[in-house]
């Protein structure tokens, strides 16, 4: 196994995601949602309100509608990362593993997927949500714990939440932030430091806007051995 796993997300991170699930959900439920806009609080972009049972139902039935094999296996790479992966898995020490909030039942298609436009970088795939035979969630694992047991010394995702909770565990987070939704700045306010105004980060947590960007942090000459 690769001294060095880099965990990565898929969805927005691998591949396109937020822009394609807006299409459909404009198109199938009458929404007009902008890219930009984008969270993954579906229910809430949709304007159901959970707490209630015939607003829970219909969110359970649009994720149903869009979360399918046919609809997921269609979802183009993210420009410039499958070059951008295959540079970092070209170092001697480096592995990668995807673990991704997909439903389990996605693991099939996203394998494929992966081997199909990132072949011969991915060495494991944890998809961590469960659902039953209806399509009701029934657990999840935890995206922090998982990259932990499998050794991931970074975790890159789009979403900002696993990210953080990497660094808190004294690892790495980076967060690949291609929409302000992902990574809102009243998190980290701005703080002036020596003259230069800067958001204040946690130690261990990064942000990268695009694959080169991505490419260059991990630069580092510990990696490169
Ligand atoms: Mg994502």
């Amino acid at each position: 196994m690769a001294e060095l796993l880099l965990a990565t997300d898929v969805d927005d991170f691998l591949f396109e995601h937020a822009g394609l699930f807006c299409e459909w959900s404009n198109a199938e439920c009458g929404t007009n949602l902008q890219v930009h806009e984008y969270h993954e609080d579906w229910p809430l972009l949709w304007g159901l309100d959970i707490t209630k049972p015939e607003d829970m139902a219909e969110a359970t039935r649009r994720r149903n509608l869009f979360i399918t094999p046919e609809i997921f296996r269609e979802f183009p790479p993210i420009e410039g990362m499958p070059e951008a992966m295959q540079q970092l898995k070209g170092r001697r020490k480096f592995g990668a593993a995807g673990v991704t909030k997909r439903r389990t039942t996605l693991e099939s298609v996203t394998w494929a997927a992966i081997n199909q436009h990132y072949p011969n970088i991915y060495e494991h795939l944890v998809c961590l949500t469960e659902v039953n035979d209806q399509g009701v969630r029934v657990g999840s694992r935890d995206k922090v714990e998982v990259c932990i047991e499998m050794g991931a010394f970074a975790l890159a995702d789009d979403q900002w939440e696993a990210p953080i909770g990497m660094a808190l565990a004294g690892l790495e987070g980076v967060v690949f932030n291609r929409y302000p939704m992902n990574f809102p700045d009243h998190l980290f306010p701005a703080v002036s430091v020596n003259g230069s105004v800067k958001n204040r980060m946690p130690l261990g947590l990064y942000e990268v806007r695009d694959p080169d960007q991505l490419l260059r942090h991990f630069n580092a000459d510990y990696l490169r051995a």
